[in-house]
């Protein structure tokens, strides 16, 4: 069995994966690491998720005993921490499953020199449904081409802390990629006042925070006289979860490098 330790187990993600590794046939829980001040440190993971019968794991802040113990880490943290964990998993030859959104370019460059000793999976969208919107984007951006205006809208719960989501960017990259364009030249993140016309070729995003909304990306082409919109809902994070744990059994036994979850679907998006 492959041994698994969750970090962030205490988080909203943290305690549908460990229900998740509970159920996986391949995987055992082996870890479950919180940040040092967290209430629940000491008490079994059962705690955390109703269960009735202990699990026999204890929530611990010991990153550096579960980066030992495990053969693979999965991370739905900040990105500061989620940097801490790999530099420990990466001493200890565990691979790791990155969930954390948010990393800045010198936070993914610091994941990528970790992803030379072991192998490193990071998504910002683990479900299969939104990987395979990926695809479904990148054929539509290549078809209709830069005369159709592109607009990401995206919605998520009142406690998120990063905007636009990583999946919001993660969808700008693939069409400006499938038009051979970069996103930095492109996107348009807020638009207030005087903002002139729309300049040809802006991929804009819209943020929207509210209530307990799982995850919504809507993608408009508008161009004249007609729309095409490709809309993704989640609306349970179960399947984060899901692809979260076979992104973990997919990558331990990967060589060192990084991942991403179109390897562990066979998709052409990266
Ligand atoms: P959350 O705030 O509910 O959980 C994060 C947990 O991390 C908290 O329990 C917190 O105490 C813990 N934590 C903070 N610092 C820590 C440390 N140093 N060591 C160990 N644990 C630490 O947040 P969430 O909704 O579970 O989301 C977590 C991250 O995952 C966010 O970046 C979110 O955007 C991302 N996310 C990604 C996907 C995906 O499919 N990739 C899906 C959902 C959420």
């Amino acid at each position: 069995m492959t041994q698994v330790a969750i970090v962030g187990a205490a988080g909203r993600m943290g305690r549908m994966l460990l229900r998740a590794v509970d159920e996986h046939s391949a995987l055992d829980l082996g870890a479950a690491v919180e940040h040092s001040a967290h209430a629940l440190l000491g008490h079994d993971c059962a705690q955390l998720i109703g269960a009735n019968d202990a699990t026999g794991v204890i929530l611990t802040d010991d990153i550096v005993t579960a980066a030992q113990a495990a053969d693979v880490a999965i991370v739905f943290t900040l990105p500061e921490s989620t940097l801490h964990t790999l530099k420990h998993c990466s001493e200890h030859q565990c691979a790791a499953v990155v969930g954390t959104t948010g990393l800045d370019q010198q936070q993914l460059a610091m994941c990528a020199a970790y992803a030379k000793k072991i192998p490193l999976l990071i998504a910002p969208n683990m479900s299969v449904g939104v990987n395979a919107t990926f695809e479904l984007l990148a054929k539509a951006a290549a078809l209709l081409g830069i005369d159709y205006d592109v607009e990401i809208v995206e919605a998520h719960h009142r406690n998120k802390i990063d905007a636009p989501s990583g999946t919001a960017l993660k969808m700008g990259e693939v069409i400006a990629a499938a038009q051979q364009r970069e996103l930095s030249a492109h996107a348009v993140y807020a638009r207030h006042g005087q903002v002139g016309a729309r300049q040809p070729g802006e991929i804009g995003f819209q943020t929207i925070r509210g209530g307990d909304i799982v995850g919504e990306h809507t993608v408009i082409f508008a161009g004249d006289g007609e729309r095409v919109e490709i809309t993704h809902r989640s609306s349970s994070r179960s399947n984060f979860a899901a692809g979260a744990v076979r992104a973990a059994a997919w990558v331990v036994d990967q060589p060192p490098g990084i991942y991403g979850m179109n390897h562990v679907l066979g998709l052409a998006c990266s």
